[in-house]
């Protein structure tokens, strides 16, 4: 493999970065379709992208996967995974075997008439929501997501609230995902979270976790930085804030990442980089083709152990 500047300061810092021996995360990429257009979109999501979207067979595979696999959780990500017709179909046969999922939803997706059920329907399949929101400021958020996606966010808020999301039952769990407004690091603390929870209590909306995702510079957001001419300085920027500390907690540890062609990753971002774990796919892989295996690691590595450190599940180190 080739060595990486991310693997030289791991190694200085006396770390290495393999795979863990169990599976945590079957994270299913279902496509880029999406209703929305963000600028720090890190897939390059869009309502163009319908020829995306996995094929029958790549999601029969991945249901048959769950049962050789084992994951503690299924994730299921896009794009807006909603919008792939066998989305139904996938959280219940995760719910059959009893595995947790947690749908990655954009919010503004619940406004749209074909899928305003979905709150209930998800609710009565107790299925955790990770609700992206850039922020709880109107201008903030609007500037990443488009002009009046703040308010169709919130209004999708309240609807999850009204079938019991974000109340602190343990069943209908909220997670709000937040990112930085361009080229910084947001660090969340206590007091943020207070912030949020005050500021959305004001349009009637609750939550029962707030995490953070560093913007990676991949993709979209990528494309924004060179336009800027701020790739280079974002890139330092990250590099300048490793924390060999936020290593430990990388979901690349545990998680596998599963492509709509059905092809391999140890993260997302890989995936949209195009670094696969060669030798397996979703239709063979087993267990022991995972444990202890090395992780494909780059320059973009720098976003994840950044600070407090940044994955799916937020910060990798304890937020203080
Ligand atoms: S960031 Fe999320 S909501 Fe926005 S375009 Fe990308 S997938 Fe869609
Ligand atoms: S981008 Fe992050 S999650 Fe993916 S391999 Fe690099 S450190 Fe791990």
């Amino acid at each position: 493999m080739v060595t990486s500047t991310f693997n030289v300061r791991l190694a200085a810092a006396g770390q290495h970065l393999e795979r863990a021996q169990t599976l945590r995360v079957l994270q299913l990429n279902l496509g880029r379709l999406c209703n929305m257009r963000c600028s720090h979109c890190h897939v390059g999501a869009g309502p163009d992208q319908g020829a995306t979207q996995m094929p029958d067979a790549v999601v029969r595979q991945c249901i048959a996967a769950m049962d050789r696999l084992q994951p503690r959780c299924v994730d299921l990500t896009g794009g807006a995974p909603e919008m792939h017709r066998r989305f139904q179909e996938l959280v219940l046969a995760a719910r059959a075997r009893n595995i947790p999922v947690i749908d990655r939803c954009n919010l503004t997706i619940l406004l749209v008439p074909a899928y305003q059920d979905l709150p209930q329907w998800l609710a009565d399949r107790q299925v955790e929501v990770v609700a992206s929101l850039p922020h709880w400021s109107r201008e903030s958020s609007d500037r990443q997501r488009g002009d009046g996606s703040w308010e169709q966010s919130l209004e999708g808020l309240r609807r999850l609230r009204a079938v019991g999301y974000g109340t602190g039952d343990p069943q209908r769990q909220l997670t709000l995902m937040t990112n930085p407004d361009g080229d910084r690091l947001q660090p969340l603390c206590d007091k943020v979270t207070d912030q949020w929870r005050q500021e959305l209590a004001r349009h009637g909306v609750t939550f029962d976790q707030l995490i953070g995702l560093t913007n990676m510079p991949i993709a979209r957001f990528r494309d924004w930085l060179v336009e800027k001419g701020r790739l280079e300085d974002y890139q330092q920027v990250l590099e300048n804030a490793f924390n060999p500390c936020a290593v430990r907690g990388l979901m690349c540890r545990d998680t596998l990442s599963v492509a709509p062609n059905g092809q391999l990753y140890d993260c997302d971002f890989n995936q949209m980089l195009d670094m696969p774990l060669s030798g397996h796919t979703i239709a063979d892989v087993m267990p022991e083709n995972l444990a202890g295996r090395s992780i494909h690691t780059g320059g973009h590595c720098f976003g994840c152990t950044a600070g407090q450190g940044s994955s799916c599940g937020g910060a990798t180190v304890a937020v203080p």
